[in-house]
């Protein structure tokens, strides 16, 4: 029997049909309004059209109790301990309802269907607005002691450097996620208004653009690096909307993949781009309340 997955972010709202493998059969999305909750029911429902379901899996930004699925999203002040599994039981009674990290789903999804497919152990990492993570490891999802497992974004990569939300310095989402790069260079002088006219700019040779994009890439580089070698991983996947800055982001993330990962199990690291886009949320969350891929159905 299909499943219904449910992605929630701070700018959009998603949900899908998916069946048992992890097609999406039908998927929609609006943009998150001042009452996300009654989107959500009205996007599961319509996606839904009357199917019977097996399960419910669901993404949504952090923080969140895991895996009460009480959720207090960063960048949606509409939920401060929402509890958004409750409110999936109720309204889909009687099935699995599962809630996770969005960066776990993304981590999933990308393994499931996109470009970690087929991989044993990956991390996925997403740098946008933050910079989160997700953690497979031996082909399933790694929780951690509380869900947070795959954080990648508060390793400290500039030790004194720029003040993180967790309250530390230097952490890599404070140097590398998407608002601080252009805040730094709009600081030095540069005209972006977003990551995307940063990226434009730096294309089109712009200077400073060029060096805070070199720093964020060096920084996740570093981080990267640093987690090959702990965890003996050798792919990592990089999503959201910073990763798709091209050269002037991948270059120095690259190059600095190359002078820090030098053991024999790390020199081999891959860091690719994300293949499925806006849908590895949902591909993910469907994934939440399927046997892993490659294994029979349960
Ligand atoms: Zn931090």
């Amino acid at each position: 029997m299909p499943v219904l997955a449910l992605d929630v972010g701070g700018t959009k709202i998603a949900a899908a049909l998916a069946d048992d493998d992890g097609t999406l059969l039908r998927s929609a999305r609006v943009p998150t309004g001042a009452d996300p909750w009654s989107d959500c029911a009205a996007l599961l429902e319509h996606v839904r059209d009357g199917a019977a379901v097996d399960a419910v899996g669901a993404g949504c930004g952090g923080p969140m109790a895991w895996p009460a699925g009480v959720v207090w999203p960063l960048n949606m002040p509409q939920w401060r301990g929402f509890d958004l599994r409750a409110a999936l039981r109720d309204l889909v009674p009687g099935v699995p309802v599962a809630v996770h990290n969005d960066a776990v789903c993304f981590a999933l999804g990308e393994h499931r269907a996109g470009a970690g497919r087929g991989a044993r152990d990956l991390l996925g990492m997403v740098i946008s607005t933050g910079v989160g993570g997700g953690l497979v490891l031996d082909g399933r999802v790694r929780d951690g002691r509380t869900g947070s497992a795959g954080h990648v974004g508060h390793v400290v990569v500039e030790p004194g450097g720029p003040e993180c939300g967790c309250g530390a310095r230097g952490c890599l989402e404070a140097v590398a996620r998407g608002p601080a790069v252009v805040a730094r260079a709009r600081a030095r002088g540069c005209p972006a208004t977003d990551g995307r006219s940063l990226a434009a700019l730096a294309a089109a040779g712009d200077e400073v653009a060029r060096d805070e994009l070199a720093r964020a890439g060096r920084a996740v580089g570093t981080a990267l690096a640093g987690v090959a070698a702990l965890l003996d991983l050798d792919l990592v996947v990089v999503g959201g909307g910073l990763s798709q800055a091209g050269p002037p982001l991948w270059g120095p993330l690259r190059e600095a993949v190359r002078s820090c990962a030098r053991l024999p199990f790390t020199r081999d690291l891959r860091v690719v781009p994300a293949a499925l886009g806006q849908d590895a949320g949902l591909v993910g969350a469907a994934a939440l309340v399927l046997p892993p891929s490659g294994s029979p159905a349960a």
